[in-house]
C-alpha cells in the first residue's frame, strides 16, 4: 500500500503546483512591477504618494506561491484583479518608517518621510494595488490602494543600471522562480576597491553556506553581487561627524542608535539591484567597525572586515529574510512603544506566553523542561546592572576629568580601569553562559525582544540573540522559521 499512497501524494503536490503556475500565468506575465512611492508621519499620522512605477526584469519570486500564507511584517502589500475581484498576489513586509513611528520623535509629532518599492510580478490587466497596515492588536487595515494599468505608457522601462556597475554571479543553483535570489551590493566601495568587493562578496557568501539551516540547502540559493562604485569609501558615522558621500546614502546612529547602520536611498538601491531577479538584498557596506541592520524582505546591512561582524550579517539577515524577532533584552533600545501588553508577537522566536499548556514552539521543547523555564536571570540581570552602573560612572567621571586639570595619561589611566572593571563582569556574563546547564535546551526563557518581563524566547542563546564563537547557531525554532521561507520561495 505504502508505494501507491507515496504516488498519489506526489500526484497531488504536482497538480497543485501545476495550478499555481497556471494561475500566474492567467494573471501576470515573467516581468517585475517596481512600484515606488514616498511614505511618511509621524507616530499617528501616515501618508503615501506614488512616485514611478517600473517595468523590469523577469520575476524573481515563485510563480506557484503568489499568496503569502503565513503572515509576517507590519505591512502586507495585495493585488486584487479588479475583473474578478480576487486577491492574486500578497506579501508581508517592514519598513523603516514603521520603526520610526515608535521613535521619541515621531511620538512628539515631528514628521519623517521613506522612499519605498513593493514589487509584484506585473499583471495583465488592471489591478487594485492594496497596502494594508497591522495596529496594535495584530489586526490588518488598508492604508493606501492604487490602480495599477499595465497598459499605461507612463511606465518605465529604462535600464537602471549605473554606467560603472559590474554584476558578479557567485553562486548560480538554477531558475529563479524555483530559487532563493540573493543580491550583494556594495557600499562605499570605491572604484579601485573592486577587489575587495569580490573578496567580501566570496567570504561572507562562504561564511553564509557554513551555517544550517543554509548548508544543507546550497543547491536552493542563487547569490549575485552588483558592484556600483560610490565616490567615496566608507560610510556616514554623524556622532563622530563622519560623512562620506556614497551610493545608497548608508549610516550608522538611525534613529540615534550608536549601532544600528541603515541604508536610506531607496529609489539607488532598486536602480541597481534590479539588473538581477531577487527576492533579498543584502547591502555590505565597506567600513571596518560593528553594526548593521535588517527590515523584513527590504534590506539586510552590515558592515565588513572586523570579525564579530560575521555574526551580525547572519543576524541581521535573519530579521530580513525570516522576519525573526531579537532575542536579547536590557540593551540600549529607541523603541518606546513596542508591543502591546497581551498580543501575541507575530515573530517565530519570541511569545508573550498566552498559554504555557501550547507554548508557540511545542514541538521544539525539549522533554520535561519545564515552562516557563528558570535560567538564574537575576544572576544574569545583576552582572549587567554592575555593567550599566559602572559605564554611567565612568562616563561622568571622564567628563569631569576632561573638564579639570587632568591630564591626558590620567583620563587613559581611569578609562583602562573602568575597562578591566567591564572587561571582568562580561568574563562573568561570558562563563554564566558557556557553564549552563540549559545551553542546549529548548525552553521558554524570560527575557526577549528588548524587554526584561513578560517576553520569552526558546534558548539561552542564538544568533538572534548573543554572538559566542563556540556555539554559532540560530537553533532550531529559527531554523525552522527560515525553512519556512526558504519553501515560500522555493517549494522545497
Ligand atoms: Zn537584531
Amino acid at each position: 500500500m505504502k508505494p501507491a499512497i507515496f504516488i498519489i501524494l506526489t500526484f497531488l503536490i504536482e497538480v497543485s503546483s501545476a495550478q499555481g503556475t497556471k494561475s500566474f500565468e492567467t494573471y501576470f506575465s515573467n516581468e517585475t512591477l517596481r512600484i515606488d512611492f514616498f511614505h511618511g508621519g509621524d507616530a499617528k499620522t501616515e501618508y503615501f504618494s506614488p512616485d514611478r512605477i517600473y517595468v523590469q526584469g523577469p520575476w524573481a519570486g515563485n510563480p506557484d506561491r503568489c499568496i503569502q500564507d503565513f503572515e509576517l511584517g507590519s505591512y502586507k502589500v495585495e493585488v486584487i484583479d479588479i475583473a474578478t475581484n480576487k486577491v492574486i498576489y500578497s506579501k508581508g513586509y517592514s519598513t523603516i518608517f514603521s520603526e520610526y513611528q515608535t521613535t521619541g520623535p515621531a511620538i512628539k509629532g515631528v514628521f519623517k518621510t521613506y522612499h519605498e518599492t513593493v514589487l509584484i510580478p506585473k499583471p495583465h490587466r488592471t489591478v487594485l494595488l492594496i497596502i494594508k497596515k497591522r495596529d496594535r492588536y495584530n489586526i490588518l487595515n488598508q492604508v493606501y490602494r492604487l490602480n495599477i494599468d499595465p497598459s499605461d505608457y507612463h511606465m518605465n522601462n529604462e535600464n537602471t543600471a549605473g554606467v560603472a556597475d559590474q554584476k558578479i554571479a557567485i553562486v548560480k543553483s538554477g531558475d529563479p522562480h524555483h530559487c532563493v535570489d540573493l543580491v550583494f551590493l556594495g557600499e562605499g566601495y570605491k572604484q579601485n576597491e573592486i577587489e575587495k568587493f569580490r573578496s567580501d562578496l566570496s567570504y561572507y557568501t562562504t561564511l553564509f553556506f557554513t551555517l544550517e539551516p543554509y548548508k544543507s540547502r546550497k543547491g536552493l540559493f542563487n547569490i549575485t553581487g552588483v558592484f556600483s562604485p560610490s565616490p567615496e569609501s566608507g560610510t556616514d558615522e554623524p556622532r563622530q561627524g563622519i560623512y562620506k558621500k556614497t551610493r545608497f546614502s548608508s549610516s550608522f546612529n538611525t534613529f540615534d542608535l550608536d549601532r544600528y547602520c541603515t541604508v536610506d536611498d531607496n529609489r539607488n538601491i532598486r536602480d541597481v539591484a534590479a539588473q538581477v531577479p531577487y527576492d533579498a538584498i543584502l547591502i555590505m557596506v565597506n567600513r571596518e567597525r560593528y553594526g548593521g541592520g535588517g527590515i523584513y524582505n527590504w534590506q539586510t546591512v552590515f558592515n565588513t572586515t572586523v570579525k564579530a561582524n560575521d555574526y551580525v550579517f547572519l543576524h541581521e539577515f535573519g530579521h530580513a529574510f525570516a522576519g525573526l524577532g531579537d532575542e536579547y533584552f536590557s540593551s540600549e533600545v529607541a523603541y518606546e512603544d513596542f508591543y502591546t501588553p497581551g498580543v501575541e508577537p507575530l515573530e517565530a522566536n519570541i511569545t508573550t506566553l498566552p498559554d504555557p499548556s501550547d507554548v508557540k514552539w511545542k514541538q521544539f521543547l525539549s522533554p520535561g523542561i519545564q515552562v516557563p523555564t528558570e535560567w538564574g536571570k537575576h544572576v544574569y540581570d545583576s552582572l549587567n546592572s554592575k555593567i550599566s552602573e559602572i559605564r554611567i560612572e565612568q562616563a561622568a567621571t571622564i567628563d569631569q576629568m576632561k573638564k579639570s586639570i587632568s591630564s591626558a595619561a590620567e583620563i587613559e589611566q581611569a578609562e583602562r580601569s573602568y575597562k578591566e572593571r567591564i572587561d571582568r563582569l562580561s568574563k562573568s556574563i561570558e562563563d554564566f553562559f558557556f557553564n549552563h546547564p540549559l545551553r542546549d535546551k529548548i525552553g521558554v526563557f524570560e527575557g526577549a525582544n528588548y524587554l526584561s518581563k513578560g517576553m520569552y524566547r526558546p534558548t539561552l542563546m542564538s544568533l538572534m540573540h548573543k554572538f559566542t564563537d563556540y556555539d554559532v547557531s540560530y537553533k532550531p525554532v529559527n531554523e525552522n522559521a527560515i525553512i519556512q521561507s526558504i519553501e515560500y520561495y522555493t517549494g522545497q
